[in-house]
């Protein structure tokens, strides 16, 4: 009997051609690479709110390889920088999108990390505009290593263009996002002009599809923890803290601000990820392509209504059905042994700092310390400060050189900085820019120094305590902090072993891993393979 089960055991396990020929073959390459991420969902969420869990992530938690300790090692725990995490397998101090946004020195103002003066927006409404690219990640994806080495054909989707962008890189088949305007859009270094298969879904589903529907739980009230009715959450476009909301008329202002705070946008992206797939053939012709959907709504909801909301979770809900209807979908057309997932989020979320035991420091009083304790010392009319970004202080031209060379100032300003109620520590560029800092025992130093590009990030870096924000309503992510850092990350399908692993993980690992899988290199990668999420052929 014992031998019956390993004649079977090796007939199941080794292709015929190993078997015929005696030789080991590589393994069979999946038709499609399919990346699919949460924005703001933390790694505790598939496991608090698993019961709620019946279709897509139940799949991918269940019969997928689970590394339940992942975390993003850096502190610039934000979306720009985690999608293009995922989507090069490098951090942050290498491929340079180290936030959503960042003071630019030479033009002295604010510049997204997609924004690209020489691109044109394309939109499906009415281009008027500058586009977005990948011109400022110096790193390429896997995506776009895939297209230049194997011929793959690359979709990559969201609401928010920094999401399709890190996951598409600088080329694309197609790379779409809703834009600030209420319409969905991309750019001159994706397409010349509007894609004419999607100009014919808009036709079929218009982002209006969702007018005087109301968004009730999905399942029975008793099924959610926590309450629903909090003190702090907000709703954008007057919606309250409780269910029901309505999403309002085609038309109303208010619709667009309803729709894209509500899981209707995330289904509605879903069905833009089945048409993708219908109309650009992808993991069904004679190569090997890419799919990349980010889904927003997480973190929409997240910030406003916060991680333990009965908004949250019916958005976790109905994200789980989604993406169960996508991996339907895969099934029947690309076949269940045909495609491969990575499933992670590009961080996690704080709990609102009164319902954690935590504060809010304000920004303000972050300057005034600043402002108060380096005027005297070193001068500088008008202030010191040029501009700040979260916690990052950009210090006017000059300002930087003479405090490194005044210990006093120095000294007087980290205890000024310190003594402030919610902040951690203060730390300065030159801590953190070297490949020493990117490695040192310090945690915090380490965290920081790998979100760091010089040039782009601040000359001071203010690090909040525990549970504590830097800003002043809702909640938000940014942080070294373990509820910001940890996320899911999970490999499901072809050629990948179910089950759950506790090693040390990072969602890099995730590009790194697929590379391996499809047989092609990236350079300098940060991640590493996740050899234990691999079938042992
Ligand atoms: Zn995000």
């Amino acid at each position: 009997m014992k031998r019956v089960v390993l004649a079977l055991f090796l007939l199941l396990t080794f292709p015929i051609a190993a078997r015929v020929g005696g030789q080991a073959s590589p393994p069979a390459k999946p038709k499609l690479v399919v990346f699919i991420i949460a924005d703001q969902m933390r790694a505790d969420y598939p496991v608090r709110y698993g019961n709620l869990l019946e279709h897509g992530l139940k799949r991918l938690t269940k019969n997928g390889a689970w590394f339940r300790n992942a975390a993003y090692p850096y502190s610039s725990t934000i979306t720009c920088p985690g999608h293009t995490t995922i989507g090069t397998g490098t951090f942050p101090y290498r491929h340079g999108m180290i936030n959503n946004a960042w003071f630019d020195r030479e033009t002295e103002k604010a510049v997204t990390c997609n924004a690209d003066p020489d691109s044109q927006e394309v939109s499906y409404a009415t281009s008027v505009g500058a586009g977005d690219s990948a011109k400022r990640m110096l790193m390429p994806t896997l995506a776009e290593v895939m297209r230049a080495e194997l011929k793959s054909r690359v979709a990559t989707m969201s609401m928010k263009a920094r999401s399709a962008i890190g996951l598409a890189g600088h080329t694309g088949d197609f790379v779409t996002w809703f834009g600030d305007r209420g319409a969905w859009e991309t750019s001159s270094t994706y397409a010349a002009t509007p894609v004419p298969w999607f100009i014919g879904f808009l036709k079929g589903n218009p982002v209006t599809r969702d007018a005087d529907k109301v968004w009730e739980r999905a399942l029975p009230v008793e099924k959610y923890q926590f309450e629903d009715d909090v003190e702090f959450e907000r709703g954008a476009g007057g919606w309250t803290a409780a269910f029901p909301h309505q999403l309002g008329r085609a038309g109303d202002a208010a619709y667009t601000q309803h729709w894209t705070q509500s899981p209707f946008a995330d289904t509605y992206l879903g069905d833009m990820a089945q048409a993708a797939v219908d109309e650009m053939h992808l993991g069904t012709e004679d190569r090997i392509d890419f799919l990349g959907v980010s889904f927003s709504m997480t973190d929409a909801v997240g910030h406003t209504f916060g991680p333990r909301s009965h908004e949250i979770q019916d958005t976790f809900v109905r994200l789980d059905a989604t993406i169960g209807r996508l991996l339907d979908h895969l099934d029947k057309t690309v076949g269940p042994d045909n495609y491969v997932v990575a499933f992670t989020a590009d961080h996690g979320v704080a709990d609102f700092p009164e319902l954690s035991g935590g504060g809010r420091q304000s920004m303000a009083a972050v300057r005034a310390a600043i402002e108060t304790t380096l005027q005297p010392l070193l001068g500088g009319e008008g202030g010191v400060i040029a501009a700040t970004n979260g916690g990052e202080i950009y210090l006017k031209p000059g300002v930087y050189d003479r405090l490194k060379a005044n210990a006093e100032a120095t000294k007087a300003l980290r205890s000024a900085v310190s003594a402030l109620p919610g902040v951690m520590r203060l730390l300065t560029a030159d801590e953190v820019s070297s490949a020493e800092a990117r490695s040192s025992k310090d945690r915090v130093i380490k965290a920081v120094a790998l979100s760091f590009y010089a040039g782009r990030n601040g000359d001071l870096m203010v690090l909040p305590k525990e549970n504590w924000l830097l800003t002043a309503t809702g909640t938000t992510h940014g942080t070294l902090q373990s509820y910001d850092q940890r996320v899911p990350v999970v490999l499901y399908g072809a050629g990948i072993q179910p089950g759950v692993r506790n090693e040390d993980a990072t969602p890099a690992d995730l590009a790194v891993t697929m590379a391996s899988i499809v047989g092609v290199r990236l350079p300098s990668p940060d991640g590493r393979v996740l050899t234990s999420a691999l079938k042992k052929r």
